[in-house]
């Protein structure tokens, strides 16, 4: 296969973009080459080399602690469980939230085979001290709500609990997809 196949195939599993419009991007690239297609490669190869998972909250940046979880001026006792990055982006995009994160990975699905230990939880029941805040932010499905009620139990025994499902969190996150 040719460089030029390659590139496209590869362009064509991003999401929103199928084999037409992948063509048309590699084209776009290759007639810009030193404009777009050579800082974009750099920043690409860039990107993959620095980014790493936050090893506090799943959130991912180039430093570890993440800046969100360095932030001193957002409050720590606050702590809003997302299903994934897409929803803390979308949080603070609308800058209404000025806690700290937790980004769960997925949620708890039977069917799926994802339990308690294929999700970012442990670490988060770790975090969690009495006078914490916890905001669960997770999607109204069947699985969102399981996921809920799973670490709502896992927190019972530790003091005070916030629960709230943050409808805007979806909703954000639609608008930003
Ligand atoms: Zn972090």
């Amino acid at each position: 296969m040719s460089e030029l196949d390659t590139l496209i195939q590869l362009l064509a599993r991003l999401p929103g973009l199928g084999p037409r419009s992948a063509r048309r991007a590699a084209l776009y690239l290759i007639k810009r080459r030193e404009q777009v297609m050579q800082p974009l490669a750099a920043a690409l190869g860039a990107a993959a080399a620095a980014i790493r998972p936050c090893s506090t909250c799943g959130n991912l940046d180039t430093a570890d602690p993440c800046a969100i979880c360095r932030d001193p001026e957002r409050d720590p006792s606050a702590i809003c469980v997302v299903e994934d990055l897409a929803d803390l982006w979308a949080l603070e995009r609308t800058g209404a939230f000025r806690g700290h994160y937790h980004v769960l990975g997925g949620t708890l699905s039977a069917l799926d085979g994802i339990g308690p230990d294929e999700l970012n939880i442990a670490r988060l029941i770790a975090r969690l001290g009495p006078e914490t805040e916890l905001i669960l932010a997770l999607n109204a499905t069947v699985e969102g709500q399981t996921t809920a009620h799973y670490i709502t139990r896992s927190r019972a025994s530790r003091g005070k609990l916030e629960h709230l499902t943050l409808a805007a969190a979806p909703k954000a996150r639609r608008a930003f997809q």
